[in-house]
C-alpha cells in the first residue's frame, strides 16, 4: 500500500511507458487509478498540458480537476481533463479550417437538430423527425456518411432516412454547424485526413487516460487511435459489466480490439472494492452472475456485511415516495451519515422522479433532479436567449440562425444557404454579411430586403435594450417583443399537444417575470449569492445569463438529496441508496419495438440487467429495493409485478413490511413541514433562482 493504492493499483499507476488496461467491477478504485496516475505523471516530471484524461461527463470532470489538484498541486489545473466531446470542440476550434469549418461554428443540440430535420424530410411532427435523428445518429456512430449510408440501407425506412441525411450533411455545411456527433467523427476526419494535425496531436499529448472505457463507442475509439499513436501511451479503465449505453452505440468490441491493436498492452485486474458493504456486494454479484462474461472477475469487500439489502413493496407511487421519504427520515435519526447528501434515489425513467420531486417539497427534504432538463436547456428559453445573445454579440452566428427561423418569418432555407455561403467566402459573421455592400451581388433583392428588415429589427431592439432599465420597463419592453414575434401563436402551430405549447408558453412567461425582477434591482445572484443591487439595463442582465446556467450545473456541494436516473449515476457513491420502481416493464424496460430479433431483445436484456447492477453497486452503506403492486401506465393504472432482477438478489427475506416507526415518523414531518410552509407562504419570491 503506498498513498491510498492497493498493489494492483500502483502498478496500474506505475505503469507509464506504454498502453494498459484497467478492467475491473463495480468501486474498485479505477477512478481513482485515474486521478493518482495523473498525479504520478506530473510529480514524475511531465508538463501538465501534455496528459489528457477523458470522463464521461462534465461533472466528473470537474471532480477529477479536483482531485487532481489536491494530488499534485495547482500545475494538475493544465491537464486537459474533459469529455470526448469537449476535446472534440476544443480540436475543431483549433484546427477545424482543415475542414472547412469556420473558427466560430455552431455546436447545435437536439431541438435544433429536430427542427433542421423536419425541413429535410418535409415531416410537421416531432416524433417522425426523431426517428430520422436517430437513424441518422446511429449512422454517424458507425462513421459512416450519407453516401455510405444509402449504401447499406437495406429497406425503404433506411432508405429514406440515408437520403435525409445527405440534405441534412448539406445544411450543416451551409449553416457552418456541427451536431453532438459530429463533435466525434469531424475531428475523426479530421486526424485522418491532415497528417500535420495528427502528428502535432500526437507529439502534444504524452499520456492519454480513459475513464468508463467500456461506454466508448467505434467512432471514439478511432479517435483515441489516433489522438494515441503508435507509442500506445494510454490507460483505459473500464468495466464490462457496466456497459449501458450499447443503445446509444457504445460497443464493448471496444475492449475486444484493445490486445489486438496493442499487442504490448499490460491488463491488470482489481479485484478489492473499497465502496460497499459485503450484503450489498452480493446482491449485486448475483445479479450480474447470468450475464455472460468477457473476462471472469471476482470482487470482495472487507467493510464488513453490513445492513441486509431491503425489498420494500409499495401500494402504488404516491405510497413509494412516502415510504422513501420515511426512509430518509429515520436514517438521518439512526446513521452516522445524516446529510441529505449521503441518499439517493435513482430510477430508469426520468418521468419517475416527479412523485418524489412533490415528496419531498411536501416534507421540506431538499433535493436536485440530475441528469434531467435544466431550466436553460429548454427549447422555449433557448428560443428567446438565442435572441438576446444576438443582441449583446452580432456575431453569434448560431444565435442568429435561430433567432431568424424562430418564429418562421418567410426567409428560407435557400435565402440562409446563400448568406452562409457568402459570409463564409467574405469571413463575415452573418450578421454582417447581411449589411454589406456587396451582397447584392449574391442574393436576390426580395431576399436581401427580408434580411435587411431582420436585422434592422435586431438593431433597433438592441438600442432600446441598452436603454430599458426597472423590472416594468424591462417587462413591458420583453411582452412587446413576444408579441410582435408572435411567439405564442409559435408555440402553439410548433407542438402537437396544446397542453405542452400551453406548459412552454408558462415557462417564457417565468422566464420574463425573472428576467425583468434583475432588471429591478432587487436581486443579483450572479455571484452565487443574492443580494440587493442597483437597478439594471436589460443588456446588462443579458450579458449575465450564460453565468447563471453554469451556475445552476456547480451544484455538488449542496447538501440535497439526489434524484437521478440510473445512467446519471454511473461512477458516482452514496452512504443510502434507493432503487425506485423495481417493476417488470421498468427495470427491465419493456421495448414496444416487435421488429427485434430474439438475439437482439436478449442483448437488451444483458444492458438492463447491468444497468441494475450499476445501481445497486452506486450503494456504500444500505440499499432498499422498491417496487409497485399497482403502476401508472400512460392514464391506466395496471398491476405491478416485481422485476426479475430482485429475486436474482439471493436476498434471505425479500419482503419488507412497513415499519410502522416509519409511519409515524413521515406523519409528524408532514405535520412540521406544513406548519412552516404556511409561516412561509410569502417569502418564496424567487421561483426559478
Ligand atoms: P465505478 O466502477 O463505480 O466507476 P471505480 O472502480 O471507479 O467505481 P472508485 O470510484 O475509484 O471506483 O472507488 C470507489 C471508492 O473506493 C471511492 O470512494 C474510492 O475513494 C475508494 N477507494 C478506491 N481505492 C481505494 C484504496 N486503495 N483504499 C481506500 N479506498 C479506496
Ligand atoms: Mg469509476
Amino acid at each position: 500500500m503506498s498513498a491510498g493504492l492497493n498493489s494492483a493499483q500502483l502498478e496500474a499507476v506505475n505503469h507509464v511507458h506504454g498502453p494498459s488496461l484497467v478492467l475491473a467491477g463495480a468501486g474498485s478504485g479505477k477512478t481513482r487509478v485515474i486521478t493518482h496516475k495523473i498525479a504520478h505523471l506530473i510529480n514524475g516530471g511531465m508538463s501538465a498540458n501534455r496528459i489528457a484524461a477523458i470522463t464521461f461527463t462534465n461533472k466528473a470532470a470537474a471532480e477529477m480537476r479536483e482531485r487532481a489538484k489536491q494530488l499534485a498541486g495547482r500545475g494538475a489545473a493544465e491537464v486537459l481533463i474533459c469529455t470526448f466531446h469537449a476535446l472534440g470542440v476544443r480540436l475543431l476550434r483549433q484546427q477545424g479550417t482543415y475542414i472547412g469549418l469556420k473558427e466560430q461554428f455552431s455546436i447545435l443540440d437536439t431541438d435544433d437538430v429536430t427542427k433542421i430535420m423536419k425541413d429535410c424530410g418535409g415531416a410537421t411532427d416531432n416524433a417522425t423527425a426523431r426517428q430520422w435523428q436517430w437513424a441518422i445518429s446511429a449512422w454517424k456512430n458507425q462513421g459512416l456518411n450519407a453516401a455510405q449510408a444509402l449504401a447499406a440501407a437495406s429497406n425503404e425506412d433506411e432508405r429514406s432516412s440515408a437520403v435525409i441525411m445527405g440534405r441534412y450533411e448539406e445544411r450543416l455545411i451551409a449553416y457552418q454547424s456541427v451536431d453532438f456527433d459530429d463533435l466525434i467523427s469531424l475531428p475523426l476526419k479530421l486526424l485522418t485526413e491532415h497528417d500535420a494535425v495528427r502528428q502535432h496531436w500526437q507529439q502534444q499529448l504524452s499520456h492519454v487516460l480513459v475513464d468508463e472505457y467500456q461506454d466508448t463507442n467505434a467512432t471514439q475509439y478511432e479517435l483515441l487511435k489516433l489522438l494515441v499513436g503508435p507509442r500506445g501511451r494510454l490507460t483505459a479503465v473500464g468495466d464490462d459489466d457496466q456497459s449501458i449505453y450499447g443503445w446509444r452505440g457504445a460497443t464493448l468490441d471496444n475492449l475486444k480490439k484493445l490486445p489486438v491493436d496493442y499487442p504490448e498492452l499490460k491488463v491488470i485486474t482489481l479485484e478489492q472494492n473499497y465502496r460497499s458493504t459485503s450484503a450489498i456486494l452480493k446482491a449485486a454479484n448475483n445479479v450480474i452472475g447470468p450475464n455472460p462474461k468477457l473476462f471472469p472477475k471476482t470482487l470482495w469487500s472487507d467493510l464488513g456485511e453490513g445492513e441486509p439489502v431491503r425489498v420494500v413493496a409499495c401500494d402504488n407511487e404516491d405510497h413509494e415516495a412516502e415510504r422513501v421519504v420515511a426512509r430518509i427520515q429515520s436514517l438521518r435519526t439512526a446513521s452516522a451519515h445524516k446529510a441529505f447528501k449521503d441518499f439517493a434515489v435513482l430510477y430508469r425513467a426520468n418521468h419517475q422522479a416527479r412523485v418524489f420531486e412533490k415528496a419531498f417539497r411536501k416534507a421540506q427534504i431538499p433535493y436536485k433532479v440530475s441528469g434531467g432538463q435544466s431550466f436553460f436547456d429548454r427549447a422555449e428559453i433557448k428560443d428567446l436567449c438565442a435572441w438576446l445573445r444576438l443582441l449583446v454579440n452580432n456575431d453569434d452566428d448560431p444565435a442568429f440562425l435561430r433567432a431568424i427561423t424562430t418564429p418562421k418569418r418567410g426567409i428560407g432555407h435557400t435565402t440562409l444557404t446563400q448568406l452562409g455561403s457568402f459570409a463564409t467566402s467574405h469571413k463575415f459573421s452573418l450578421f454582417e454579411a447581411l449589411f454589406a455592400n456587396s451582397i447584392g451581388s449574391a442574393l436576390s433583392v426580395r431576399a436581401v430586403g427580408s434580411l435587411h428588415e431582420f436585422g434592422r429589427y435586431v438593431n433597433d431592439m438592441e438600442y432600446r435594450a441598452r436603454r430599458i432599465q426597472g423590472a416594468e420597463d424591462a417587462k413591458a419592453f420583453m411582452l412587446s417583443w413576444l408579441s410582435d414575434m408572435g411567439y405564442q401563436q409559435h408555440l402553439m402551430d410548433g407542438e402537437d399537444s396544446e397542453k405542452l405549447a400551453a406548459a412552454r408558453w408558462t415557462n417564457v412567461m417565468d422566464f420574463v417575470d425573472w428576467m425583468s425582477k434583475r432588471c429591478g434591482g432587487t436581486i443579483d445572484d450572479t455571484a452565487g449569492v443574492t443580494m440587493e443591487s442597483e437597478k439594471k439595463t436589460l443588456l446588462e442582465v443579458i450579458q449575465t445569463i450564460a453565468l447563471l446556467s453554469t451556475i445552476s450545473e456547480r451544484e455538488q456541494d449542496q447538501d440535497v438529496v439526489t434524484l437521478s436516473t440510473l445512467h446519471a449515476a454511473k461512477g458516482l457513491e452514496w452512504p443510502h441508496v434507493v432503487l425506485a420502481g423495481v417493476n417488470e416493464g421498468l427495470l427491465p424496460f419493456k421495448t414496444d419495438d416487435d421488429s427485434l430479433t430474439p438475439e437482439a431483445l436478449a442483448q437488451r436484456l444483458e444492458e438492463e440487467r447491468r444497468l441494475m447492477y450499476v445501481g445497486i453497486t452506486r450503494a456504500q452503506r444500505t440499499l432498499a429495493v422498491s417496487w409497485l403492486m399497482r403502476r401508472k401506465k400512460g392514464r391506466e393504472m395496471i398491476a405491478g409485478k416485481v422485476s426479475r432482477f430482485v429475486p436474482e438478489m439471493g436476498l434471505d427475506d425479500t419482503t419488507t413490511r412497513e415499519d410502522p416507526r416509519e409511519k409515524l415518523r413521515a406523519l409528524r414531518a408532514e405535520f412540521a413541514a406544513k406548519a412552516a410552509a404556511s409561516a412561509q407562504l410569502a417569502a418564496d419570491a424567487e421561483p426559478l433562482a
